[in-house]
């Protein structure tokens, strides 16, 4: 079976590619991945014509993972990375030069404005950064030397949406590129390719991995120049995902859609249950009939709308610290995309970099909560909720019943 020749573009054929992820063909082929740890390959000769010769430029079990995540997007091999800021360096470095000007939504992760403020700017190469929910901003911010467009969506923590085919038309008009951090979604759930994306870059830590043991990014294209450029980085730089990580991931992967859909199912009853509390005056959630992106998540998700939400506590950033401490089930680090229910408060842990104004700048409150739903029967996620929220209360000062009643003095 000509594998490499399969264009997905069901659901069903998504789910295929991942459950046969990085299985070989053959009489007596193994049917998971070797995992190949050599750094180096021999040669016949020297004009040998092996398709690898040394680890820090490809390697089998990674080519099977590049395999993978570009048949994903029907596009060839991606391009994978120790970490998905690895990739996003690699990218930059790939279509970036002095003089050249990018255009980046405002609410992309933290790491991503780091390394345009930090590193690029210094480098020359300068950057605007926009409401990338509003069209009409971003195309008024490309200037004749703009190169690259780059969004997030849905942007953490807030969850508002990108228009990716608006934002691809402008990207075409203007002859940049546009790239979009799909790591909230993955090609399970949104492709940027399909949108009118040149590029999808996914940090594969978060739900692609989805087990919280392996570091590693991807850069997806179809345009083979970008890729070309962004192995010639990766060469140069040594930016390659280590061969185990490699491996992990695509375990990982096998089981992608079928924890999407069941994570983001338990997300979507959490987020009706949370928007009925008294506690809680915002949930941001793009599965929620409220939700005021409800028809731009449904034309761009592809039936789900992934296992990321967030919350805002009226009583702010005291009762929000005391709750997310006070969990049972919920574990509290800064991560999303794993088996377990993750909960962070972002003020205080993932944007405490961010100045008060930067983070009201971009819709976070200091009584804001994000929550990576799991694999737990949400009832469960519920109930640790319910006491959390009770406890919270209490040591507020506002009595079991009293955290609706403190909206009133908000
Ligand atoms: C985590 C994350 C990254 C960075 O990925 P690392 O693998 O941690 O380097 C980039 N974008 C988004 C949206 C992320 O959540």
């Amino acid at each position: 079976m000509a594998r490499t020749d399969f264009t997905p573009n069901r659901f069903s054929d998504l789910d295929l590619i991942c459950a046969h992820a990085g299985q070989g063909s053959g009489d007596g082929s193994p049917l998971v991945t070797p995992l190949v740890q050599s750094t180096t390959y021999c040669r016949d000769g020297i004009e040998s014509t092996a398709p690898h010769a040394y680890s820090r430029v490809s390697n089998p079990t990674v080519a099977a993972l590049e395999a993978t995540l570009g048949r994903l997007e029907s596009a060839p091999p991606g391009v994978c990375f120790g970490t998905g800021l690895g990739a996003e360096t690699a990218l930059f470095l790939a279509l970036l030069r002095a003089g050249d000007h990018a255009v980046c939504g405002r609410a992309v992760y933290g790491g991503t404005t780091r390394l345009f403020e930090k590193i690029l700017e210094p480098l020359g190469v300068s950057c605007t950064f926009v409401d990338a929910t509003n069209p009409a901003v971003v195309a008024a911010a490309v200037r004749p030397n703009t190169r690259l467009i780059f969004i997030e969506t849905p942007a953490n923590p807030t969850l508002e949406l990108t228009d990716i085919r608006a934002i691809a038309r402008i990207a075409k008009t203007a002859g940049a590129l546009l790239a979009v951090d799909n790591t909230f979604l993955t090609p399970v759930l949104q492709q940027p390719l399909e949108l009118g994306a040149d590029i999808t870059v996914s940090s594969t830590t978060k739900f692609i991995e989805g087990h919280s043991a392996a570091l590693g990014g991807v850069i997806v294209s179809r345009n083979e120049t970008v890729l070309e450029r962004v192995r010639f980085i990766r060469k140069c730089t040594g930016g390659i995902i280590a061969p185990f990580n490699a491996w992990l991931t695509l375990q990982g992967l096998k089981t992608l859609p079928i924890r999407l859909r069941t994570q983001s199912d338990n997300t979507a009853r959490i987020a009706a249950w949370l928007a009925d509390r008294p506690e809680v005056t915002g949930v941001n959630y793009p599965g929620l009939e409220s939700f005021p992106q409800a028809d731009l998540a449904a034309a761009q998700h592809r039936g789900h709308h992934g296992a990321v939400l967030s919350f805002d506590f009226a009583a702010g950033d005291r009762f929000a610290r005391a709750f997310v401490t006070g969990l049972t089930h919920c574990r509290l680090v800064e991560h999303v995309g794993s088996v377990e229910t993750l909960i962070t408060h972002p003020a205080s842990m993932t944007h405490a970099d961010l100045t008060p104004d930067q983070r009201r700048a971009v819709g976070i409150s200091d009584g804001l909560v994000r929550l990576s739903v799991g694999l737990e029967d949400f009832r469960t996620i519920i109930a640790d909720f319910e006491t959390a929220f009770a406890d919270a209360a209490v040591s507020c000062g506002l009595g079991r019943e009293g955290a609706g009643r403190c909206l009133a003095n908000a």
